[in-house]
């Protein structure tokens, strides 16, 4: 990528003198390296980058960009975030976050800045643990999960992650895994590239507190009967010998044998990523392994208006109806009163 009076961008440009502070083999270096790939071919000034973090290990990333940047408060990175797109349009904002920053005290921030479509891009590293606090049970911890906090099993059943961002209504979701580097790539590239919120989900690693949580997903030996593979326009097939697919009778999943001489890939359920609904990739979102495979890749990507832009509208409505406006104004106007003093006598 050439700028103009510039030297071309390169993922050093983007890496920091901090020493990173994850624990060696933590899945959360591979989205690193990924990311500081990725913004240099985006065409975009560095100083036009911003990375926004709650609190946990996943919420050290601003510290190891070579970018604007804020480690803020536990689950509020997408209300910051959403505040500085709002704010500065012309920013590419990121957010960086985790299972228990995203789902757990940031629920609620998390719903709102999926349904709202602000232009943020939301990595969520999912560990399905607590790691910074050292292994509690998460909002993903699956159920029967021996931890720190449910040493006789969990008895919360998980959150999904992508689901969650479909029901509410996100324009663009996608899972990957961090040993993935490839598809860990791709995905992250169409998230930038998409206008409105994008949500990934990264099956990530903890080696301190889960390890293994995802080898079934990645070990060489398993890997393509557990994952399904999503890509657009294309039959939902999987396994080693692509023997098998998924199809749908009403909205039940049912894992079928190909080459059988009863089904074909005429017989699957085809992929259809921009689907005007978010029915059938929220079906998608809950296949869950060991009965079925998981999905990774895009389940939506879909158009629709960015909340920055129908915010600028509606300012440039009340601008014209009523002027620029003044803050002094507004805080002693009609909707405002004073409270008398304590003691004071009324009039
Ligand atoms: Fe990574 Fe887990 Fe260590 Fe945190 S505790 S840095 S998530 S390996
Ligand atoms: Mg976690």
């Amino acid at each position: 990528m050439i700028r103009i009076g510039h030297a071309p961008l390169a993922r050093r440009d983007f890496e920091t003198d901090q020493d990173v502070r994850w624990c060696p083999g933590c899945g959360d270096f591979a989205v690193l390296a990924q990311v500081q790939k990725l913004l240099p071919t985006l065409g975009i000034p560095r100083e036009n980058f911003a990375f926004v973090s709650g609190i946990g290990c996943s919420s050290r990333f601003p510290y190891y960009m070579q970018t604007y940047g804020m480690h803020t408060i536990h689950g509020r990175a997408p209300a910051i975030a959403c505040g500085l797109k709002l704010s500065r349009p012309e920013l590419s904002v990121w957010v960086v976050t985790g299972d228990g920053d995203a789902l757990a005290i940031g629920g609620n921030h998390f719903i709102h800045a999926m349904r709202r479509n602000v232009g943020i891009k939301v990595i969520l590293l999912n560990n399905r643990i607590y790691g910074l606090t050292k292994g509690q049970a998460s909002p993903t911890t699956p159920f029967g999960t021996a931890s720190k906090t449910t040493p006789l099993g969990s008895i919360d059943r998980p959150f999904d992650p992508a689901a969650i961002a479909l029901a509410a209504g996100a324009t663009f979701v996608a899972r990957t895994v961090d040993a993935d580097q490839a598809h860990l790539a791709e995905v992250l590239r169409r998230a930038a590239l998409h206008e409105g919120t994008a949500f990934v989900e990264v099956y990530q690693n903890c080696v301190t507190f889960n390890d293994g949580a995802f080898d079934f997903l990645t070990d060489r030996a398993t890997r393509a009967e557990a994952q399904l593979r999503l890509e657009d326009g294309k039959p939902l097939v999987f396994g080693a010998a692509r023997d098998k697919g998924i199809r749908f009778t009403g909205a039940a999943p049912e894992v079928i044998p190909l080459g059988d001489g009863r089904h074909t890939e005429a017989d699957c359920a085809v992929h259809d990523e921009r689907a005007e609904g978010p029915g059938t990739a929220f079906l998608l979102s809950q296949l869950v392994a060991p009965a079925f495979p998981v999905p990774l890749g895009v389940f939506r990507a879909v158009q629709a208006p960015c909340y920055e832009a129908l915010d600028a509208h509606l300012n440039e409505v009340a601008r014209a109806k009523s002027g620029p406006g003044r803050l002094d104004q507004l805080l002693a106007g009609g909707n405002s009163w004073v409270i008398a003093a304590e003691g004071a006598k009324d009039g």
